[in-house]
């Protein structure tokens, strides 16, 4: 594979597919094992001599290895490794190396805040939780021994946008890796390892799946960070399987249109709805008074698909006009190419407590959008109906309506 090769060819032509037969694409090893001709040949392959198929849960299938071929060439890493879901990702990132000490840098996925602070305290490796702008405890954090700085640019659900090559700056000097969770903006809107990060994180079943029908994870980077993850990923058995991966390879092959589309219909939503009065705040990278968005400008190619909207009044009123949309779906993920709405105080962060959501400025009035792959205009109609409905006194100004 040409490197030199712009991104939308390296999703399409990303992997080595030697086939038989002529597929232009890796056929599905719908098997668990694989025979060879000599205990020598088999030899080699389970002593490292030479790199092939063994067993799938070991992640050593041909299917996953097309996937991960595709997906480094996307994201521009040495390596990449599949798994059965984003957390699992996570987990044996946090585990290969997280030991001495993580830092997590403002907000992040509510699962990923569980793990971090219920179940690995539990396995002796801690987490200091710092909010995004906290530079100077970072440093601190540093100091006292932490070797893992992890977080989510944008991040979950306040689109907070931290600075990559800052905080990896920063790290690098105390000898810390970074890792960046980067599935809010895929890699065609972000590659953090350009800025100087050191591992990616994707939760593949978001825009890389697309089509809210694969459930999958990524850990990508250099070859030695990502090789200790590996025995981890093959003894907890979170290897990603055959099937789910060869429908990831086909939704990569997409995956430049479909962002695009989405980061522009994202654009017309937030624009919209930041010129409703029932709308007390717009959070979008892409909208010029976003406190992120010149830092998005700069680190970013398109500023996503995510945006989060704060709606005039109660939780009560929020959760309304969340309950009388219709064309948004009612769920609690992203990156489809449905459009789906959810309030994170009902399912991403509803573990979390109202304390730790009040200081990391997550309020119940919040709905997250995820915008899909529908018409601008009927996606702005429906959220503008669904607020005519909950507040029909204040409309918005001529002009901004759509439909
Ligand atoms: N990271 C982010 C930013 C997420 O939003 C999610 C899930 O919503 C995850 C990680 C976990 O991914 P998965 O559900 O694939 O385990």
């Amino acid at each position: 594979m040409n490197h030199a090769h712009g991104q939308s060819t390296r999703a399409i032509h990303g992997a080595d597919v030697a086939d038989p037969h002529g597929a232009p694409h890796a056929p599905i090893y719908n098997t668990t094992t694989f025979a060879f001709p000599s205990t020598e040949a088999l030899l080699d392959v389970v002593e490292g001599r030479r790199p092939g198929a063994l067993y799938t849960r070991y992640g050593l299938n041909p299917t996953t290895f097309a996937l991960e071929q595709t997906m480094a060439a996307v994201e521009g890493a040495e390596a990449a490794l599949a798994f059965c879901s984003g957390m699992a990702a996570e987990a044996a990132l946090f585990t290969a190396h997280g030991r001495d000490g993580i830092v997590c840098l403002g907000d992040a996925y509510g699962g990923t805040l569980e793990l971090l602070g219920d179940q690995l305290p539990q396995l002796g490796i801690e987490t200091t939780f710092l909010l995004a702008p906290d530079l100077d405890r970072l440093e601190a954090a540093l100091r006292a021994g932490a070797r893992l700085v992890f977080f989510e640019t944008p991040a979950n659900p306040t689109l907070e946008i931290i600075d990559i090559a800052a905080v990896a700056e920063l790290a690098h000097r105390h000898d810390a890796l970074v890792a960046v969770d980067s599935t809010f903006a895929s890699p065609v809107n972000q590659r953090p390892l350009e800025l100087g990060a050191d591992v990616v994180v994707h939760s593949a079943t978001k825009f890389l799946g697309g089509h809210s029908d694969v459930t999958a994870g990524f850990l990508l980077g250099g070859a030695d960070l990502i090789a200790p993850t590996a025995p981890w990923r093959k003894n907890l058995g979170t290897a990603i399987a055959p099937e789910p991966a060869a429908l990831l390879s086909r939704s990569l092959r997409t995956l430049t249109v479909r962002v695009r589309r989405q980061n522009a219909t994202a654009q017309a939503v937030a624009e919209a709805m930041d010129a409703d009065p029932r709308v007390a705040r717009v959070l979008y990278p892409g909208l010029t008074g976003f406190p992120g968005h010149d830092l998005a400008a700069r680190q970013m190619d398109g500023f996503g698909a995510i945006l989060t909207i704060d709606v005039a009044g109660d939780a009560a009123s929020a959760t309304r006009v969340a309950d009388r949309l219709d064309l948004f779906h009612l769920a609690p993920s992203l990156g489809g190419t449905e459009s789906l709405a959810t309030q994170p105080v009902t399912t991403t962060h509803h573990g979390l407590g109202a304390a730790e959501r009040a200081r990391r400025g997550i309020s119940d009035t919040m709905i997250r959008l995820s915008i899909g792959l529908e018409d601008a205009d009927d996606l702005i109609a429906d959220l503008t109906r669904a607020l005519d409905e909950v507040d029909p006194e204040r409309k918005a100004p001529v002009g901004t309506r759509a439909g």
